[in-house]
């Protein structure tokens, strides 16, 4: 009886390493299109989470839904990935000696060995992919750089990019803004904010200023389950989340 909107449906979900609860019975949906802000403390459970949505991790209960009918809990890491949910760690994982096309082009959906990708040769409806979304990360000028020339933030969006390449419909992003210069966090906030809708983003993220400019809505994890959820100004007045924050 999963609600038509939501994208993404964790209920009940708990997990324990050693008999340590990292995930205690965590409540979540995100709705299709939403962009929405996981914040909490160190410990809170932000990467347990992200784990168990994208099956690196197994949960001990619970249940978890990707749309209405695929059951996350019921399929392995690939397939999870295959189904449209993409992951972007923190620090950016691009291919340094590549151009910054060439790193869109191999991440193309129905990928084949990196050798037989590179000498094929693209259709129209494949250039034109790579080219949207080049100018959705703002690297058409630098499409034929190394990788390795561009700077922190140029490659974290094309990483953002090269998921997109996958046309996934969940994306995970953990931290994008860690280590970027003013002027980066403005755009990759754009960004995301223009992704928004097309996709579905679940955002994990410390920079409090940064998810206060982009994030209508924002979830507290604290001891693996939520302890606010509601605007950054309804999270950041609630006591109990300004005793977390105090503790820490
Ligand atoms: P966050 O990302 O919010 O900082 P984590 O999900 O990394 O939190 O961790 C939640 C808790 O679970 C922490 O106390 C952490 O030490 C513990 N934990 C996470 N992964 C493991 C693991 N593989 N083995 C043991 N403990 C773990």
């Amino acid at each position: 009886n999963i609600d038509k909107g939501v994208i993404l449906y964790l209920e009940d979900i708990s997990v324990s390493f050693d008999g340590f609860k990292a995930i205690n019975n965590l409540n979540l949906y995100i709705r299709e299109g939403e962009l929405r802000c996981i914040i909490g403390p160190n410990g809170a459970g932000k990467t347990t989470m992200m784990d168990i949505i994208t099956g690196k991790t197994r949960p001990d209960s619970g249940s978890a839904w990707f749309g209405q009918n695929i059951n996350l809990l019921e399929m392995d890491e690939p397939a999870i990935s295959k189904a449209g949910i993409g992951r972007k760690f923190q620090k950016p994982t691009v291919f340094e000696q590549l151009s910054v096309w060439h790193n869109l082009e191999l991440c193309m959906a129905a990928p084949k060995t990196v050798f037989t990708t590179l000498k094929a040769r693209l259709n129209g409806e494949q250039r034109d992919q790579i080219n949207k979304v080049l100018t959705l990360i703002g690297l058409q000028d630098q499409r034929f750089l190394n990788a390795g020339a561009l700077s922190h933030g140029q490659k974290q969006w094309l990483e953002i990019g090269m998921l997109l390449m996958q046309k996934p419909r969940l994306l995970l992003v953990d931290e994008p803004v860690a280590g970027m210069t003013h002027q980066e966090m403005d755009r990759t906030g754009e960004l995301l904010t223009s992704l928004a809708g097309e996709h579905s983003i679940v955002l994990v993220e410390h920079d409090m200023d940064f998810v206060r400019s982009i994030a209508r809505h924002v979830t507290v994890l604290h001891q693996g389950s939520v302890l606010a959820e509601g605007t950054m100004d309804q999270v950041q007045s609630n006591p109990k989340v300004v005793e977390v924050y105090l503790g820490e």
